[in-house]
């Protein structure tokens, strides 16, 4: 459904991106796992439109991106925090992507409400980002980037400025909202515990390349190689 083919990224000398190939099936969990600086956001930001890579390509439901610009890839997008429109209410937060495609005002109605359910937080429409916790706040940032029905939801670090608690219980909500709409995703982290517990699969990031693409089981019992084995904490 999305496939990755030889997908390279240099920022001038500096190549990020090593030849990394995948082919993710539609409904797929996916992680990019990671240290700081090894590629991962780099990826995301590739299938995003906000990058080009310098090589490879990017296909999604059997079309090519690479002429599409970010608006036109029919993705949504959540961020590491506070990325929520700080003037508007939740509603229009919420409602912003639908307006933009020019979504009738009755079905935008109708659509936010089912998007504010599924956050479980239908009460709070009129309330100010400033007025949320960062948990409140990044659901409606999920609720504004599955709004207008993306066939592909990125997720960069959507919980790292969340405290520990929260981080867990978003966490599974987020799995459970993704199962429940059979959305195929894409979450980058750097948090091993976090990429092992939701993900159908998990891509280890080394350097610029994948060291191992393997089910949580198969990275956890089966390392590829002494990274994989001493980033997830298994070697001893
Ligand atoms: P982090 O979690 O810190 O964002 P990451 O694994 O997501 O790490 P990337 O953000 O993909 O890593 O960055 C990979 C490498 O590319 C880093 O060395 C980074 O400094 C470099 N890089 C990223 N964006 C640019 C840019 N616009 N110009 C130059 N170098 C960049």
């Amino acid at each position: 459904f999305l496939t990755l083919t030889n997908i390279q990224k240099s920022f001038g000398p500096v190549q990020v991106v090593h030849d990394f190939n995948m082919a993710i099936e539609k409904g797929e969990f996916i992680s990019f796992l990671g240290p700081s600086g090894c590629g991962k956001t780099t990826i995301l930001r590739m299938v995003a439109g906000f990058e080009t890579p310098t090589g490879g390509s990017i296909v999604i439901n059997g079309r090519d991106q690479s002429s599409l610009k970010p608006n036109q890839r029919n993705i949504g997008m959540v961020f590491q925090a506070y990325a929520l429109f700080p003037n508007m209410n939740v509603f229009d937060n919420v409602a912003f992507g639908l307006k933009v495609a020019g979504t009738p005002k009755a079905e935008i109605e109708k659509r936010v409400k089912e998007m504010l359910d599924l956050i479980h937080l239908g009460h709070l429409g009129e309330r100010y980002p400033y007025q949320m916790s960062g948990g409140q706040q990044q659901r409606v940032a999920l609720a504004r980037a599955l709004a207008p029905k993306p066939q592909v939801l990125l997720l960069d670090e959507p919980l790292s400025a969340l405290d520990a608690k929260i981080r867990v219980s978003l966490r599974e909500e987020i799995r459970q909202i993704q199962q429940k709409l059979g959305i195929t995703t894409i979450f980058v982290t750097h948090d091993q515990e976090e990429a092992l517990s939701i993900s159908d699969r998990v891509v280890v990031m080394n350097a610029g390349r994948a060291d191992q693409i393997g089910t949580p089981f198969e990275i956890y019992n089966k390392p590829a190689t002494r990274f994989v084995a001493s980033f997830v904490g298994t070697l001893n």
